[in-house]
C-alpha cells in the first residue's frame, strides 16, 4: 500500500503532542500506515521572495508546510474561505461577502499549494484533502499531472443547492470538486444536497450507491459522520484536573442545577436565541429563580471579521439585560465566559451539567453534543437539548430535539431536562452513548480510508469509465 498524504489548511504542530480528536485521528491514520505526509499552511505569514516548503519529520511522518503572504491570508483565508464559503455553507447568505479578488486569491493559493504538493507525491500515494479551504486542490493536482486517487472530506455543511448557487463562483467550484474521486460529507443531509446540486445544475447522472457521473468522470459520494474520542472524554471527565476545575465552578453555583453551553463564538451557533430561551425559562418558571445557573463558555473567534464583533456585542447586551432583571444578592442567572478552557476542564463541566444546551442555527456536525454525552455519569446523566439543524441530530435522536428559532419551545425543553425523572434520563443517555461510542472518530477515519482504498486499489483511473 502506498503512502497516505493528508492536505489540510492547518496541520498538527510537528514535534508537539497531538491534542483534540481530529488531529489525533489524522496523526493515527498516518502512523498506522508506517508513515506518510501531512501538508498544509504553516500558520506563518511571510513575504519572502522564495516561498518554498519547510520539511520536518516526526515518527516517520513528514510535515510539509508552506507560508502564506499577507495578501494571500487576507484573500484566500479571511476573505473567500471565512467571509464567503463559511456563511453560505451555514445558510447565512446575508452575511457573505462576495469579492472577485478574494476568489482570485483563493484559486491562486490552491494552485500554488497544489503545485507544491504535487512535487512531493510519488506513484502509489493516496491523497486525502480536507475542508473548504482546498475545494480546488484536487483540480490543481490533476492540472499538475496527478492521476492517482484523491479523496476529499468537507468539515462544514454542504447547503441546499438553492443556497449554494448564491456563490457567484459555484460553477467553477463544482468543476473543481468533480476532480476528487471520493467526496465525503458529515451527514446524509449534506451528501443529498451535493448530489442534488450536481444533478440539477451540472447534468450529473445519479448511478446509485453514491456514484455520480459528471463532467465525464465517475465520482463517489458518501456520508462519514465525524465523531469524537469518546473514551478520552469519559476519562477526562473523571480525571483529577477535570474534577478539580469543575469543583471550582461548583463552589460558586453551589447546589443549583447547571445548564451549560460550550461553543466557539460564531453566528452559526445560535447563541443569542439560546440566551433568550434561558430568559424565557425564568419568565415562565419563576420558581426556578435562584435554583438554576446557565454557564455559557464562548471564546471569541475570527475577531477580525465584522460579523463576529457584532455578535459579541449582542451577547454582552443580552446576558447583561437578563442578569440585571433577575440577579439577586447571592445569585447571578447567567455566567458568560468569553474564553477557552482545556479539554479536561470542559469534560468535568459537561459531567456536572444537568442540561447540555447545543442549539446551533446550523452546524455540520457539532462535536460538543457528542462530548457532552460521553462525559456523563451513567448512573446519573444529564440531558442533551439539541438543535434539529445540527448534523449530530441524525445520530442523536434520543436527545430533546429543538428548533433553535423557537424560543418558547427551547425554554420548555430546558425545563423538561431540568425536571426529567432519572429513569428517563438514563434510558435516553444509554441510547445516545451507544451512538457516540459506536460512531467515534476512529470509525470515521477507518471508514473514509477504506472507501478511498476502494477507489485506488490498483484499479484503472475512473475517468470516462461507466460503472458496471
Ligand atoms: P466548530 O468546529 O464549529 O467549532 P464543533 O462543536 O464541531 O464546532 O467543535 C468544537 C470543538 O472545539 C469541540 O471539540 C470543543 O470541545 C472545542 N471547544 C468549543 N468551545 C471551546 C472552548 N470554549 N474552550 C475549549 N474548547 C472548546
Amino acid at each position: 500500500m502506498g503512502r497516505l498524504i493528508i492536505a489540510s489548511n492547518r496541520t498538527a504542530t510537528p514535534g508537539e503532542p497531538k491534542a483534540g480528536g481530529l488531529a489525533v485521528a489524522l496523526w493515527d491514520a498516518l502512523t498506522e500506515r508506517g508513515g506518510g505526509l501531512w501538508f498544509g499552511w504553516s500558520g506563518e505569514i511571510s513575504e519572502r521572495e522564495h516561498r518554498g516548503i519547510r520539511l520536518s519529520t516526526e515518527d516517520a511522518v513528514e510535515f510539509a508546510l508552506a507560508d502564506l503572504t499577507e495578501r494571500e491570508h487576507d484573500g484566500y483565508y479571511l476573505g473567500y474561505a471565512n467571509r464567503a464559503l463559511w456563511p453560505v455553507c451555514h445558510y447565512r447568505i446575508d452575511l457573505a461577502r462576495f469579492d472577485d479578488e478574494h476568489f482570485e486569491c483563493y484559486t491562486q493559493v490552491n494552485r500554488r499549494f497544489g503545485g507544491l504538493l504535487h512535487g512531493l507525491l510519488r506513484p502509489g500515494d493516496e491523497v486525502w484533502v480536507h475542508d473548504y479551504h482546498f475545494l480546488l486542490l484536487g483540480q490543481e493536482l490533476r492540472n499538475a499531472g496527478w492521476r492517482g486517487p484523491i479523496g476529499f472530506f468537507l468539515h462544514i455543511p454542504f447547503p441546499a443547492p438553492e443556497v449554494f448557487t448564491a456563490l457567484p463562483q459555484h460553477q467553477r467550484i463544482a468543476r473543481g470538486l468533480a476532480e476528487f474521486d471520493l467526496l465525503g460529507f458529515q451527514t446524509v443531509r449534506d451528501t443529498r444536497n451535493f448530489v442534488r446540486y450536481m444533478v440539477e445544475h451540472h447534468d450529473a447522472t445519479d448511478l446509485g450507491d453514491g456514484r455520480l457521473e459528471v463532467f465525464d468522470r465517475i465520482i463517489r459520494t458518501a456520508a462519514f459522520p465525524i465523531g469524537i474520542d469518546a473514551a478520552e472524554i469519559a476519562y477526562f471527565a473523571t480525571s483529577e484536573n477535570g474534577r478539580s476545575d469543575a469543583s471550582r465552578l461548583g463552589k460558586i453555583i453551589e447546589s443549583r442545577a447547571l445548564v451549560l453551553g460550550v461553543d466557539r463564538m460564531d453566528y452559526s451557533k445560535g447563541l443569542p436565541q439560546r440566551l433568550q430561551a434561558f430568559g424565557r425559562l425564568l419568565d415562565d418558571h419563576q420558581d426556578l429563580c435562584g435554583h438554576v445557573t446557565f454557564v455559557q463558555i464562548a471564546p471569541p473567534s475570527r475577531e477580525d471579521v465584522g460579523a463576529y464583533q457584532d455578535l459579541r456585542e449582542e451577547l454582552d447586551r443580552l446576558a447583561g439585560s437578563i442578569n440585571s432583571s433577575y440577579s439577586d444578592l447571592d445569585w447571578t442567572p447567567i455566567r458568560y465566559l468569553a474564553r477557552g478552557y482545556p479539554r479536561e476542564t470542559l469534560a468535568g463541566l459537561y459531567r456536572m451539567a444537568r442540561v447540555g444546551l447545543v442549539t446551533p442555527l446550523y452546524d455540520g456536525m457539532n462535536l460538543v453534543a457528542k462530548e457532552y454525552v460521553a462525559a456523563q455519569d451513567p448512573e446519573d446523566p444529564g440531558v442533551l437539548v439539541l438543535s434539529e439543524f445540527a448534523g449530530a441530530a441524525e445520530q442523536l435522536g434520543a436527545a430533546l430535539i429543538v428548533n433553535p428559532y423557537d424560543i418558547t419551545a427551547m425554554a420548555e425543553a430546558i425545563h423538561r431536562g431540568l425536571t426529567m425523572p432519572k429513569e428517563e434520563r438514563c434510558a435516553r443517555w444509554r441510547e445516545l452513548n451507544e451512538a457516540v461510542t459506536r460512531g467515534d472518530i476512529g470509525r470515521w477515519r477507518r471508514d473514509f480510508l477504506a472507501a478511498l482504498d476502494a477507489v485506488g486499489g490498483g484499479r484503472p483511473p475512473l475517468r470516462g469509465i461507466r460503472s458496471a
